[in-house]
């Protein structure tokens, strides 16, 4: 399995760089995690459109959907459009992206898949179990299993039980860090720190963990140190173009 970074900012785009977005192949197959703001360029940096296999999104937040639009034109405008594209997300949380075009003039380009939270579903080689997480909109979680490989990603998430659960023993943690050391109050519930996760890592016994979503201007040295406070394990911030193997 191998994920390729195509963002890693919260909230919205620095320059040069993107929100979420993880390409993640295996066997060919590739699925792209989150399609935050400006994604779309990285991807065709690497990739033409029509070669993403299927879409899963975490939840409704434009930081991680909003190139959803830019991905389904760049297929649904060209002389020979592929075949629609498995989209797959929580109830609802595509409506307002997929709303911004006429109607009917993406229909064609993509089949959309509302995911039940908590339940498990098969996508190309992907066994991908979702996990509700809190957040202000509903948040999956998703844990990918292919190959004998575990990648697990968090979405944007404040404390859960679930988490341990949605981490245990994975290869690779792909968690939400939008701050440091503190969440400030009045988002405590839904989002998380660095070292938070660096301690949930260290529970879960997770093989690598890339920070991502932190908020920008975030130093990402403040970040990785934070979270080795608690994790002594491999640690990366999530940025465009870093490529993981699961070994
Ligand atoms: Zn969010």
């Amino acid at each position: 399995m191998r994920l390729r970074v195509l963002g890693g900012c919260g909230a919205w785009p620095e320059a040069g760089q993107a929100c979420s977005g993880y390409l993640v192949e295996q066997d060919g197959f590739r699925l792209l995690v989150d399609v935050g703001y400006a994604t779309v360029p990285r991807l065709l940096e690497w990739l033409d459109a029509d070669q993403v296999d299927a879409v899963f999104v975490s939840h409704g937040h434009p930081d991680h959907c909003a190139d959803l639009n830019p991905l389904l034109r760049a297929r649904a405008l060209r002389d020979d459009p592929p075949a629609p594209l498995p989209v797959y997300a929580p109830p609802g949380a595509l409506d307002a992206v997929l709303a911004l075009d006429r109607p009917g003039m993406l229909a064609d380009a993509y089949t959309l898949h509302e995911i039940t939270l908590g339940g498990r579903l098969d996508i190309g080689p992907f066994l991908a179990q979702t996990f509700p997480l809190p957040h202000w909109v509903p948040n999956a979680g998703v844990r990918l299993t292919a190959g004998g490989r575990v990648l697990a990603y968090t979405g944007d998430t404040g404390p859960s039980p679930e988490l341990p659960n949605l981490a245990r023993e994975a290869d690779l943690l792909v968690a939400e860090a939008t701050y440091v050391d503190e969440v400030p109050e009045d988002s405590r519930r839904y989002l998380s720190s660095a070292r938070q996760m660096g301690r949930l890592a260290a529970a879960a016994g997770v093989g690598h963990l890339l920070l991502t979503h932190l908020w920008p201007g975030t130093d990402p040295a403040a970040a990785h140190a934070a979270a080795g406070d608690g994790y002594d394990g491999e640690t990366d911030v999530a940025t465009a173009g870093l490529v993981l193997d699961l070994p």
